[in-house]
């Protein structure tokens, strides 16, 4: 007999729920603990998962694979052609080894929990156990409710209740340990499990050499690395988060979502450090930077909770039934001009090449190019979000569509529609000294003053025309009054 977790965006061995109830099972009957992970190329595409995080995704199996083996606990990855066949193929494993119970970490997707509901069937019909924990949220969706019973479609009212929430039920911030180690016969017995190989990046989903060791520097995989980027944030950088997360040139924010994305940190552990590092036993209390970041870290928690709410989020549909009639342009010209940080507006550009370079952007960038397509183009959100998801080291489903969502004024608790980001404005307040600028869009490094702003409207033609910086592909002002007419059409006529 055996028993087995099966990790997905769980990739930890420490404060993980279903690992830490797997480890007590295996415990009380005496048998061995297997870990398993499913590589799916066709899950991949369907998740439009970036080669980046792929890459990020299978450097963190060595450190899984190398921390469970101190354990003697074995990491078995398993690749599935067939996406459908996953479910089957894993009782395959299961019957294999011996193994009559399952763990697992609920993921909140649809196709992830239509998949669980097949493997509770197939595992019943063979006797077998499927135990699922929440653990990917510091409060489980459904745990919340407005006073007339609903799930919050707001934020504020929502994050008051999951303060309260946590505050009451301090048990859901405790730590998981880790599982206790396996019996000493498990290394004999499952001798040919720790040989197992980490497979290389499908086809599509494959980095250059090149790229391969850029990334590997930029993030570093693992829990180790996730927590000790959390302990020097908490140390250096959070008690002036709430000055510095605005400011995309200065290191001010965590940079940990590639961790909780993938799982290498709980959000759990993230709360609770914070906190501790607080003068107040209280989530919204004492050092404001602290406060603010907790209430960053619980919008993630929220946008899970939209999705396991409100499900149809996941089909390609706006959060509001009523924007589903806005005539979207599907301009190729402004779209590839967007991809490739050549609109003509320096924030923008800045950003889409950050986002090229890094797999990453900073999170006023994120709604800056946001707004950008969608308002000042009046492209169709999705094709934003899709090329967002196509190419974060961090893309996560829920917050990356509340993150769209929320900019393109279509989905829950957005900013208002006749809300329209003026980039300029935006790019004066945010970057003042124009460094961010200067960093990604080295065309302009030679603009100073507030010319880096807007070369061709202030004065900086020359240097820009000579670089080869492309002017402006729409007027802000023109651009802003033809979005206002779109939205306002679309939901007169929904
Ligand atoms: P910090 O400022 O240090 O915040 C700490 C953590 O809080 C983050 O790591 C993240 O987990 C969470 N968080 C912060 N802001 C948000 C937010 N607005 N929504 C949800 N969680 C938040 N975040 C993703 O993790 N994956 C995405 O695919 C994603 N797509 C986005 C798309 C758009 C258009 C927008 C506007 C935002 C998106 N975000 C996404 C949210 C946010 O931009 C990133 O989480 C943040 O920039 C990550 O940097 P950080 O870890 O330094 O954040």
């Amino acid at each position: 007999d055996a028993v087995v977790h099966w990790f997905k965006m769980d990739l930890r061995v420490s404060d993980n729920r279903a690992l830490f109830l797997a480890g007590e099972k295996a415990r009380e009957a005496g048998v061995p603990l297997i870990g398993l992970y499913v590589v799916s190329p066709q899950d991949f595409e369907a998740h439009l998962r970036a080669p980046v995080r792929v890459d990020f995704m299978l450097r963190t199996l060595r450190v899984l694979r190398e921390d469970l083996g101190k354990l003697d606990i074995p990491l078995w990855v398993e690749t599935v052609g067939k996406r459908r066949e996953v479910p089957g193929r894993v009782v395959e494993l299961m019957e294999g080894w011996g193994a009559r119970h399952l763990f697992v970490n609920v993921e909140y997707e649809v196709d992830e929990l239509r998949r669980e509901a097949k493997m509770a069937r197939m595992l019943m019909e063979k006797g077998m156990t499927l135990q699922v924990a929440h653990d990917t949220c510091v409060v489980p969706p459904g745990a919340l409710k407005s006073g007339s019973g609903r799930q919050y479609a707001v934020y504020t009212p929502w994050y008051r209740s999951w303060v309260k929430h946590v505050h009451e039920n301090l048990e859901l911030l405790e730590m998981s340990e880790p599982p206790a180690r396996n019996p000493p016969e498990a290394r004999l017995k499952l001798a040919g499990l720790f040989d197992c190989e980490i497979p290389r990046a499908p086809e599509g989903k494959r980095l250059t050499k090149e790229e391969e060791k850029k990334f590997a520097a930029l993030w570093p995989a693992g829990e180790h690395e996730a927590k000790k980027r959390l302990a020097k944030f908490c140390e250096d950088v959070i008690a002036r988060y709430a000055d510095s997360r605005n400011i995309p040139s200065v290191s001010g924010t965590s940079s940990l979502s590639v961790h909780f994305a993938s799982g290498t940190l709980s959000a759990r552990t993230a709360v609770r450090t914070a906190r501790d590092s607080n003068n107040t036993k209280r989530l919204d209390g004492g050092n404001q930077g602290i406060q603010t970041w907790i209430s960053e870290v619980a919008w993630r928690d929220f946008y899970k909770h939209v999705l396991v709410n409100w499900p149809y989020v996941c089909m390609n549909k706006p959060f509001k039934p009523e924007y589903s009639n806005i005539e979207w342009s599907y301009d190729q010209d402004h779209f590839q001009a967007w991809t490739e940080g050549r609109t003509g507006f320096p924030i923008v550009d800045a950003a889409m090449r950050q986002l090229k370079g890094m797999g990453w952007v900073h999170n006023r960038c994120r709604m800056i190019v946001a707004s950008f397509l969608s308002k000042d183009l009046l492209l169709d959100w999705r094709m934003g979000e899709r090329y967002f998801m196509e190419h974060l080291v961090d893309g996560d489903f829920a917050s990356n569509n509340g993150g769209w969502g929320f900019s393109a004024s279509v989905g829950v608790d957005p900013q208002p529609y006749f809300r329209v980001f003026n980039p300029l404005l935006q790019s004066e307040k945010f970057d003042p000294d124009g460094d961010y600028i200067r960093k990604w869009v080295p065309e302009l490094k030679g603009v100073m003053g507030k010319a880096i702003h807007d070369p061709y409207g202030r004065g900086a033609e020359v240097i820009a025309k000579k670089a080869g910086y492309p002017r402006p592909i729409v007027e802000h002002k023109g651009a802003r009054e033809r979005a206002l007419v779109a939205y306002k059409a679309g939901l007169e006529s929904g």
